[in-house]
């Protein structure tokens, strides 16, 4: 999603592209995120990029010409806390959102308790809500829209691993897995937690790690339960009643050693939860569980834009879970890196170099 929203922005300018993934479009994670998309960040550049990409979101077909609509619902998040410093955390979020013209607001236990039937009000001290969050009721239709939309305007999209990147002269040589080589100016890794991979072979190093991540899916309910996504923050859950009725839910807490990681065991934890927290979920069944990896940073910002020392080569990973609903904005950000040739029109807090820098700044609280 990540490279085919920077393919898109660049070729609407002119700019020649060729897109190599070695699947094919939207595979990796974006095959398998729901499409939450929210603007409650810590970081206000996060924040910031955030409202950019809501606002495509809004007018996607519009601006894409895309042949089908992502459907931007905007069911509201409610991040719940049970701790008193989670709950100043979120007010302090919600104060910067207000000073933004964010209509986010703190709500009390009993006020979270109308919003959410069964909610356990007695485990929890608050939360915050921002009605204007949501969900893309069809997660996989951006990364179409764009592909589309990037081909019409000359892109060009191969399915091809890239095995390794080598400088020569003043190009970069990229060595395919099918033994051929492509030769390129400039090239940008978008390649998610292998983008890591990808720059070893370079002899570079960068602070990027896979978490797993697993999340359940019920069959589809008649009865609406849940109507805002709902992330009780200490109790690291999640969840969803989706439009198809299908109730999604995620257990993100971390594992404790030894922890037993089998799914039925994981399904268990995650039905547990659920029905301590809302007692309407203790007669759902997660039958689905799917897999996948956050590619996470020390400060849990993003890696955007160029680095020191590798001219023409951009980088655009370290999503932290959140590539999806940041993706238009972080397409026009790289691109803007491409073909400005530096880190100019990129937020410092996710500039490549930060942490050689010091210039690392807020870590960002509200990643689930
Ligand atoms: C369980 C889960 C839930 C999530 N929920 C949300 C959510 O609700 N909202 C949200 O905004 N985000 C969410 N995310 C994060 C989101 O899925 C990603 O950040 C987003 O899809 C952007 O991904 P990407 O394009 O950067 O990477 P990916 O989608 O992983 O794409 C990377 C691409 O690179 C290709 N590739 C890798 N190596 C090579 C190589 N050597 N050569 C060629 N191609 C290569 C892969 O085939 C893949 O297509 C979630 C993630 C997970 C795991």
């Amino acid at each position: 999603m990540t490279g085919m929203s920077t393919a898109w922005h660049l070729s609407r300018q002119g700019v020649r592209v060729l897109v190599l993934d070695s699947v094919g479009v939207g595979s990796g994670m974006t095959a398998i995120q729901p499409g939450g998309v929210r603007t409650q960040w810590a970081n206000p550049d996060t924040f910031t990029l955030a409202t950019e990409a809501q606002d495509f979101y809004e007018n996607f077909v519009e601006r894409t010409g895309a042949s089908k609509d992502p459907e931007l619902v905007h069911c509201g998040y409610a991040f719940v806390a049970s701790k008193p410093e989670t709950l100043e955390a979120l007010r302090a979020t919600v104060d910067s959102q207000r000073a933004q013209g964010v209509d986010a607001k703190m709500l009390t236990p009993e006020e979270l308790g109308e919003m959410i039937p069964g909610l356990a009000v007695d485990q929890i001290l608050g939360g915050s809500f921002n009605g204007s969050d949501g969900y893309l009721n069809s997660p996989g239709a951006p990364v179409a829209g764009f592909a589309d939309g990037a081909v019409r305007a000359g892109a060009e999209v191969l399915i091809a691993a890239v095995e390794r990147i080598e400088r020569v002269s003043d190009e970069w040589k990229l060595h395919l897995a099918s033994g051929e080589t492509v030769s390129v100016p400039k090239v940008v890794i978008a390649a998610g937690v292998k983008s890591a991979t990808l720059l070893a072979t370079l002899g570079v190093d960068i602070p990027l790690t896979a978490e797993p991540r697993h999340i359940f899916y019920s069959n589809p309910i008649g009865d609406r339960l849940i109507e805002p996504l709902v992330v009780f923050t200490d109790e690291h859950f999640a969840v969803k009643h989706l439009a198809d009725g299908s109730v999604l839910a995620s257990d993100l807490s971390p594992l404790d050693e030894g922890a037993d990681t089998t799914e039925a065991a994981m399904r268990v934890k995650v039905a547990a939860k659920g029905s301590r927290l809302v007692e309407t979920l203790s007669f759902v069944r997660f039958p689905v569980m799917v897999t996948g990896t956050y590619d996470v940073t020390p400060d849990q910002q993003l890696l955007l834009g160029a680095i020191g020392g590798l001219p023409g080569l951009v980088l655009a990973c370290g999503m932290n879970g959140r590539g999806m609903m940041l993706a238009p904005a972080v397409g026009r950000v790289v691109a803007e890196a491409v073909i400005n040739g530096d880190n100019s029109t990129v937020p410092v807090s996710m500039r490549p170099d930060r942490f050689a820098d010091g210039a690392a700044g807020i870590r960002e609280q509200m990643v689930i």
